[in-house]
């Protein structure tokens, strides 16, 4: 399972619909609205991990 970097949410790498790649990473998200606000500022979201 991967973490979705906004809601901390599990994610499942196999069945997920909204992936973001970001300096050569691909996240994994539980919502479209998840991934916009990552893309929108994806710093914001990888700073605690
Ligand atoms: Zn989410």
């Amino acid at each position: 399972m991967a973490i979705d970097p906004v809601c901390k949410m599990d994610v499942n790498e196999a069945t997920a619909k909204f992936t973001s790649e970001y300096k050569g990473k691909t996240y994994y998200f539980c919502a479209p609205g998840c991934k916009k606000l990552f893309e929108r500022d994806p710093e914001a979201y990888l700073k605690g991990e």
